[in-house]
């Protein structure tokens, strides 16, 4: 029998990250993914927000992860009467020019690509990784899970096993450690995938995501009484159109999905007409895929207390319930738990004590963790149901305002800044990592091309009128800032920890200030078209750039 110090389940988002970390910490590490190429088996990484990057993995923030395209907003459709073509337009979550869309809110990826570069650089760490090998059970004695056993019969021992087995959580399940989630905390989602030519996606969409919201007797969305939605989003060279509903409904009647998700996107692709005029014409159905994910577990006290470890095993991402209840945006809470999950294995294999007791540690991070509770237990999207049902369009404005615009920060930036100030205090340099990603992430989008058969393209670049001097001045720069942060680091980090107990009062601070910046806001969209040039000459900036200059100051990237 094969014997490992860390087994990790599952090489989708979350996988990789822990697998890298603890191979990185001199341990014998085996991934095991069922799908035959890493990622193929993953739906998802529509949009990962930019907290994710700032806070996630060094490794992915350091890095050039295969991005689809930057997004600098969200364009919400509140469809009033469709027949009428009453539609009210809410883009109040828009980074405004010339700052974007250099400065992203958010990035959309492909699972295949994404995926796959995050476990070659796991492999690359010394991972082994074996695909084609679905875990059919965990192995367990006195209790305790001592490995798996997989389709092919062959029972691997681990001293530590790490379950990223993604939503359907059928192991932990199997194994005791969690129960099966009732179907109305589970969302269906239907995505169509059309092919659309870059030009006309760029033309259309910009860097906007388009979010439509409506009434249940239009039949025109998936009754938002359940807190679902519709939501299209671009990428390079196509776009995916996608719906989502909770298996059941509130009073446990179960609606036959299939044939409701079908009336609702031949209403609404017939009757949107920014769907009908737009994107009908340019754009070509490939494929239709369904997936299952847990959607209001976070909201639920007692499916939140579920156990996220046992004797010998942690769980991470959507194994551990901690897809965002918020917002759907699974994947950062994926990288963060793996990443604490990775640490505490490390901590546990270090004391040859993988009990239960030890292992609470990572219950103890996981809860403490900024980002994780909000994106758990926020309850915009859920709330959305009690605006359907009482029928009020002040209602539907409000929670979709403030969960998909800038609303939003009233909530989520004591978290933010929390996790900022974190950052900060434990290595201050990370200032400057954070700096140069944004545009190094630009600058992949510009060029990388990814192969979906296999790799990654090679990038295309032209840096034959590279402009030397505003170059030079930046790479400068930034070089001054790696000192001045360098030699400053004890008063950076003091100031840090000074700021920490600010950070409570973000949120009922955004609140006092918010129609302030929003009247900013609107201001600045009229004097937007004399800032295209500005932010025309920045896009070609970048796009003429060494990319040395953006480049991660210190190992870590990839
Ligand atoms: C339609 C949809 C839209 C979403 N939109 C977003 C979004 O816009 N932004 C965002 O951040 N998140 C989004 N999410 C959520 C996000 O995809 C998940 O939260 C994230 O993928 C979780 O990562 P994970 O590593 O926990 O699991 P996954 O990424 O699902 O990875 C699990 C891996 O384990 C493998 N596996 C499963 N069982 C076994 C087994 N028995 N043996 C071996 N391997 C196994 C699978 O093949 C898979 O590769 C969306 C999800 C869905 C379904």
């Amino acid at each position: 029998m094969k014997e490992y110090d860390v087994v990790v389940i599952g090489a989708g988002f979350g996988g990789p990250v822990a697998a890298k970390k603890c191979a990185e910490a001199g341990f014998r590490t085996l991934m095991l993914e069922r799908s035959a190429r890493v990622g193929e088996k993953v739906i998802s990484g529509l949009t990962i927000p930019f907290y994710g990057f700032l806070f996630g993995p060094a490794f992915i923030r350091d890095g050039n992860p295969p991005i689809e395209r930057p997004v600098d907003g969200i364009i919400n459709y509140i469809i009033k009467d469709i027949e009428a073509g009453d539609i009210e337009i809410d883009d109040s979550l828009r980074i405004p020019r010339p700052l974007s869309p250099i400065l992203a809110f958010g990035y959309n990826a492909y699972c295949r690509p994404f995926c796959q570069w995050e476990a070659e650089k796991a492999v690359e760490s010394g991972v082994e990784l074996r695909t084609s090998t679905t875990v059919v059970e965990l192995l367990k004695e006195d209790g305790r899970v001592v490995g798996v056993k997989t389709d092919k019969g062959e029972e691997i021992r681990a001293r530590l096993v790490i379950d990223g087995e993604g939503s359907q959580g059928l192991l932990a399940v199997g194994a005791g450690i969690r129960e099966k989630y009732p179907p109305e905390v589970i969302s269906l989602a239907d995505v169509y995938d059309y092919e659309m030519a870059k030009e006309d996606v760029d033309e259309v969409f910009g860097y906007t995501l388009r979010f439509c919201w409506g009434w249940d007797e239009q039949r025109i969305a998936p009754p938002l009484g359940h807190g679902n939605g519709l939501m299209v989003w671009p990428y390079r060279e196509s776009v995916h159109f996608c719906q989502d509903q909770c298996l059941a409904m509130d009073d446990g009647k179960v609606p036959n999905l299939r044939k409701l998700f079908e009336e609702y996107h031949r209403n609404l692709t017939s009757g949107l007409p920014w769907w009908r005029e737009e994107i009908a014409p340019r754009a070509r159905l490939r494929a239709r895929v369904f997936e299952n994910f847990e959607i209001f577990v976070g909201l639920n006290e007692r499916l939140r207390a579920m156990p996220n470890h046992a004797d010998g095993i942690i769980l991470i991402g959507d194994a551990a319930g901690l897809e965002s209840t918020e917002l759907c945006d699974g994947v950062p809470a994926a990288w963060f738990s793996a990443d604490i999950a990775a640490d505490v294995a490390i901590e546990a294999l270090r004391a040859g004590d993988v009990s239960a007791s030890f292992l609470s540690r990572y219950d103890q991070r996981v809860r403490a963790h900024p980002i994780i509770q909000w994106s758990i237990t926020a309850p915009h999207r859920y709330n959305l149901r009690f605006a359907q049902e009482h029928h009020s369009l002040e209602e539907l404005r409000r929670y979709v305002h403030d969960g998909w615009g800038l609303g939003g920060f009233a909530f989520m930036s004591s978290a933010l800044v929390k996790m900022i100030l974190q950052a900060i205090r434990e290595d201050p340099m990370i200032i400057t990592s954070w700096l140069r990603m944004f545009p190094r992430y630009y600058y992949n989008w510009l060029y990388e091309r990814y192969d979906y058969s296999g790799g990654r393209g090679e990038p295309a670049r032209d840096h034959s009128r590279e402009p030397r001097v505003a170059q030079a001045v930046l790479r400068a720069g930034f070089k001054l800032m790696d000192s001045a942060l360098a030699l400053g680091a004890p008063l950076v980090k003091a100031a840090a920890g000074l700021l920490e107990p600010v950070a409570r009062f973000a949120n009922p601070a955004m609140k006092v200030l918010l129609p302030g910046i929003e009247a900013l806001m609107r201001g600045w969209k009229k004097v937007e078209p004399a800032l295209a040039p500005l932010s025309d000459r920045m896009i070609d900036f970048v796009g003429r750039a060494d990319p040395a200059v953006f480049a991660a100051p210190r190992k870590g990237g990839g």
